[in-house]
């Protein structure tokens, strides 16, 4: 039997190492454009036809090549950028590996025209399947000019693969907002055949970032941008989030690191922890985020289309990171952006005085509860320990407690308006200008519109807030149980819920330890409404134990969503016009008043122009 194992011929090689390399043509721009950032281009000018399938130019101004240089350019493992793996360590560049141009050449029609500062002529190397065709000295500009044709011009199979035109320009943008929002200090040019897709001078990141996503929409970009910045001997961060309520359904997030465009899931996590309770489970923020680390602790040399970068310091760069982007959210202050209408709504008199009309008034007594009176919640035992010893001198009754005071001064029916118009006014209900639907959703006039809200959820953020903040700060209110129902655990359970415990003695929960892993629960927060208190606190040790072993939510979150959605309102529940509008007050008093702590909307606006328009 004779031998049956040959060597390739280099083309073949070539070709097969190029379907590694070069998948599409937005490949070939990717390794063309960070060619030219590493010869130290200032300026950097791409011009695409039909999708990058017949020609994808890319002119340079940077260092330029030799003669010989741009030869060797084309061969494999042919770098000028290391020159031994512990280089690998110390890496500044985008490319390392030498493997680019020859791939490219392998697969497509290659003219390459460059030229350094010191030689009077420049050369041109044509190239095509890896035979060269054509080298010789040119006039031409300082740096250096690519024009890759014809891709896949030998490998049908390759050019059958390609998507429409539309998917394979999409891959060109996105390689190239990798590139250019991490160099911003480059200008450049985009143009699709004849047609100018971008023009982006030098500049920094963030007017980057505007005038790359803010074509259409500048105003909006320059409006969402917070800044982010933290550095540590680690790590430095530098970056921009988006606001919360810029969030969209797949928002634009941008990681890098030293200079190069990255993935991270995990990070990813860090970020979006940040935004948790802001944003809505379906909707993703947008993020920006320049990391820089010592070259020495990550490592790069992953599969040459792979944007994976491993960190030594992983963990820690997680925790510096979700705090940055905490931060920079907490900095800006997330103030209710809805604006009560003080003219247009359906309750509004004009001619009252404003301090009549609507106080969005947010100082209130944390722990009273507007619905104490009504019948979802437990009887109170006592005035003292409900509202306190400063609110019962102020405030001998509960009507004449500043929570309580009514919205509007529901004796006025009638008034007059500029015009000398009288208005007449139905009934105390309606010029409150609340409206209560199937007992569940509360209608109320604001400027742009009608505001809809989900009663449960509104008063589950509120109490969320509550219950969050008695657990980080004040302590709650107990209520003494005339009959303790006993928690009855397994070893393992009453192990974690001895850890749980002071949280829930923080919001007013008393426990008795008694044998066997039970505690008689003699108290409960005075403001939980539920009925079952064991199935509750079940309830709370299983989700918080979920909860403890995942990085990506809080205890006290999970415990103070439990013991909310527990004592919250329920829908069905009748309102009466002030609970209806001191819920409202209450909600835009919580800082997150647009969503469950859990990311479900609260409240939707119905705008005056989508009225106008069924009529
Ligand atoms: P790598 O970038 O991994 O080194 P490439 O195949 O992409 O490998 O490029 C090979 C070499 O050609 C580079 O190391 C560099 O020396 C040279 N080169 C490529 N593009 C340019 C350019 N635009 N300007 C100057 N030199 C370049
Ligand atoms: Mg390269």
């Amino acid at each position: 039997m004779s031998d049956i194992i040959h060597l390739l011929t280099d083309s073949v090689a070539n070709q097969i190492a190029a379907g590694e390399v070069i998948q599409r043509p937005a490949s070939v721009l990717k390794e063309l454009v960070e060619n030219a950032i590493d010869a130290g281009a200032t300026f950097i000018q791409i011009v695409i036809k039909d999708a990058g399938r017949t020609l994808i130019q890319v002119v340079d101004n940077g260092k330029g090549m030799s003669e010989t240089d741009a030869r060797m350019a084309f061969e494999r493992h042919a770098t000028s950028k290391i020159k031994s793996a512990d280089d690998l360590f110390s890496l500044r560049t985008m490319g390392f590996r030498g493997e680019a141009l020859a791939s490219i050449a392998a697969v497509a029609q290659v003219e390459l025209r460059t030229r350094r500062s010191e030689d009077e002529l420049g050369v041109l190397v044509e190239i095509a399947g890896t035979r060269v065709f054509k080298q010789e000295a040119v006039q031409c500009d300082l740096g250096t000019s690519f024009q890759v044709k014809n891709l896949f011009f030998n490998v049908p199979a390759r050019r059958r693969f390609l998507k429409s035109d539309n998917v394979e320009k999409s891959h060109i943008f996105t390689e190239f907002y990798r590139i250019a929002l991490v160099n911003s200090n480059v200008a450049f040019s985009l143009f699709d055949g004849d047609e100018e897709i971008f023009q982006l001078p030098e500049s920094n990141n963030k007017i980057r970032i505007e005038n790359i996503f803010g074509k259409n929409s500048k105003k909006r970009w320059q409006q969402q941008l917070l800044t982010i910045e933290t550095t540590t001997n680690l790590v430095s961060i530098k970056g921009y989030v988006g606001k919360p309520e810029f969030a969209q359904k797949s928002g634009s997030q941008y990681f890098f690191v030293n200079g190069r465009f990255m993935r991270h899931p995990y990070f990813h996590k860090a970020v979006l922890l940040a935004y948790s309770q802001m944003i809505q489970a379906s909707e993703s923020p947008n993020y920006f985020i320049y990391l820089e680390v010592d070259p020495q602790t990550i490592d790069i040399n992953i599969h040459p289309t792979k944007t994976e970068i491993k960190f030594e310091n992983e963990q820690a760069i997680w925790s510096i990171l979700s705090a940055a982007v905490k931060e920079a959210l907490g900095k800006f202050n997330i103030v209710p952006s809805i604006d009560f209408d003080q003219e247009g709504s359906v309750e509004m008199t004009v001619g009252m005085s404003p301090e009549n009309v609507r106080p969005p008034q947010t100082n209130f007594n944390p722990n009273y509860n507007p619905f104490g009176s009504t019948s979802y919640k437990r009887p109170v035992l006592d005035w003292e320990d409900l509202y306190g010893d400063f609110e019962k001198k102020e405030n001998p009754t509960i009507e004449s407690s500043p929570t309580w005071k009514p919205t509007y001064d529901l004796t006025v029916k009638s008034t007059v308006t500029p015009s000398g118009q009288q208005q007449e006014l139905e009934t105390a209900e309606s010029r409150s200008g609340n409206f209560q639907y199937k007992n569940k959703y509360i209608f109320t006039g604001i400027k742009s519109g009608l505001l809809m809200i989900d009663q449960h959820r509104a008063h589950t953020r509120i109490l969320f807030d509550l219950f969050y903040s008695q657990m980080e700060n004040s302590r709650g209110i107990s209520q003494q149980v005339l009959f303790p129902e006993v928690l009855e655990l397994n070893a393992d359970e009453a192990l974690f819920f001895a850890q749980i415990m002071p949280d829930l003695q923080q919001v007013g929960f008393e426990f008795e330890p008694l044998e066997n892993y039970s505690f008689s629960v003699k108290g409960v927060s005075s403001i939980l409404g539920t009925s079952s208190v064991i199935d509750l606190l079940l309830e709370i040790l299983d989700k918080a134990r979920t909860t403890a072993t995942d990085l990506t939510a809080g205890l006290h979150e999970s415990i103070s969503l439990s013991l909310a959605e527990a004592s919250s309102l329920k829908s069905g529940q009748r309102l009466t016009n002030e609970e209806m509008s001191d819920l409202i007050d209450r909600l835009f008093a919580c800082a997150n008043h647009n969503f469950t702590p859990d990311g479900k909307k609260i409240m939707t606006i119905f705008t005056q122009d989508e009225f106008e328009k069924r009529f």
